[in-house]
């Protein structure tokens, strides 16, 4: 079967012969247009590639692969789709069948099939299994052939809570406490591809915005989905700057000052006189890989304010996502004393934990003699093990303990993070505990998580 998954294509229908049953597959491409965009499609699909090139999308969704990459060598391709934030390789095509598949998606997005270097780009909407889908293409030459990425999303975001996220009422309460207060900085931060501008619309929604008037500065060109009930003024390049921008908004008297990056001296300046004169608040967003290095960031990244912006520092949240166990093929296990001694947890408090169910592969399924055996496959995970993602979130308190501590040690990290460790602060390591105690992921999953991949 094309790309190694048992899985029926999307209807019923049983096809006696060896035809491969392509799902219909509706395309708006953007930047084309419509009329242009019919003809196209139906010269597409009388083009040998056409088959592969739709079930090469339409499988992605099925197994919700948020990323298809292919990579072009001389030899032929290997497409891999990422489930989960985890890279899976699809078995590798030869070269004319991968060369098909492109040309048919380069000509639906009315990009140049015979340009196979310089970088293209398309995006294209559709609807399938009755979800609003936008999915982003790009091709460009590298060293080794051509390199494409299809990016995959929900036209409406599913995640609308900070439960949805998986962040525990504690944890919540304390967070929004933190947002709904005043004469501070918040910052929102997380390693790269660990889903940060979804926390931070989310964590930014649920902020109380009722009462008080949020804004946001940012960079036209770095324009994200609206947040709401958050106004937002942009600033560009040969249009008002960042400066006069600010100078407009502070005429409007907003209490909270979002900034998804800190701009630059002169508008942490003015922001912290706001919040020193005003009472004002500002909440901020850094890529950091914990809630120590996100603050590290942001005080070396300002040396002229350091001082100041360590001075309001009120929170730091930081996140890492973890696969949650798959709920219908998990297995529970009795953890041993020694082992929950190691994890901290109480003896007795803790009577199961759990693990996931992943069947030996293909060549292995095997009996003594070799006769191959059937093994029956979770139709939830698809033998993944793991369904869908959730986040582990260390929100660290910034008190005038933490202050000091930061002033002294700013060039010790990893002293800094031990200080925090004594103080009480719970980390990632404990957060990830309390969520296989759950039954929600596993001891492993939670080991891969710490050690980065
Ligand atoms: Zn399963």
């Amino acid at each position: 079967m094309i790309f190694g998954k048992k899985k029926k294509s999307t209807d019923n229908k049983s096809s006696a012969g060896t035809e491969i049953e392509v799902p219909n597959l509706e395309i708006k491409a953007s930047g084309v247009n419509k009329d242009e965009a019919v003809g196209l499609l139906i010269a597409c699909r009388q083009l040998p590639g056409y088959p592969l090139a739709i079930l090469l999308v339409t499988n992605a969704i099925n197994t919700r692969a948020d990323r298809i990459l292919i990579d072009f060598s001389a030899q032929g391709a290997v497409a891999r789709y990422r489930v989960d934030g985890i890279w899976e390789s699809l078995p590798a095509m030869d070269r004319a069948t991968a060369d098909a598949l492109l040309v048919v998606w380069k000509k639906i997005l009315g990009l140049n099939p015979a340009e196979r270097k310089a970088r293209q780009d398309g995006k294209f909407a559709t609807n399938f299994r009755d979800i609003d889908w936008v999915i982003s293409f790009m091709s460009t030459g590298v060293p080794s052939g051509e390199r494409v990425l299809f990016t995959i999303e929900r036209k409406k975001p599913v995640l609308k809570t900070l439960t949805d996220l998986g962040m525990r009422d504690a944890v919540q309460e304390t967070l929004k406490g933190m947002l709904n207060g005043d004469k501070g900085m918040v910052v929102i931060s997380a390693p790269a591809t660990h889903g940060l501008p979804t926390t931070w619309r989310i964590a930014l929604e649920n902020a109380d915005k009722f009462v008080r008037d949020w804004v946001l500065i940012e960079n036209k060109k770095n324009q994200e989905p609206d947040i709401i009930n958050v106004t937002e003024y942009f600033y560009e390049d040969g249009g008002d700057s960042a400066e006069q921008v600010f100078d407009k908004v502070r005429l409007k008297q907003p209490d909270v000052y979002v900034l998804p990056s800190l701009i630059g001296p002169q508008i942490v300046e003015a922001v912290l006189g706001q919040i020193h004169k005003e009472h004002k608040h500002m909440v901020t967003r850094i890529v950091a890989s914990d809630a120590v290095d996100a603050l590290i960031q942001i005080l070396k990244g300002n040396p002229k304010h350091a001082k100041a912006l360590l001075g309001v520092a009120q929170g730091v949240l930081n996140q890492r996502l973890i696969r949650r166990l798959c709920e219908s093929c998990k297995q529970a296990y009795q953890p041993t004393p020694q082992l929950l001694q190691k994890l901290g947890l109480p003896a007795g408090r803790v009577p199961k934990l759990y693990k996931p169910t992943i069947p030996p592969p293909p060549e292995q399924r095997v009996d003594a003699k070799g006769n191959p055996i059937e093994i029956e496959i979770c139709k939830k995970c698809n033998g993944r093990g793991y369904f869908g993602r959730m986040a582990l979130f260390e929100l660290l308190v910034v008190d005038d303990n933490m202050r000091k501590a930061f002033a002294q040690l700013i060039e010790k990290p990893d002293e800094l993070r031990k200080f925090v460790k004594q103080a009480g602060h719970s980390g990632f390591f404990e957060e990830g505990v309390l969520a296989c105690a759950l039954g929600q992921t596993s001891l492993e999953e939670l080991q891969r998580i710490l050690q980065g991949k």
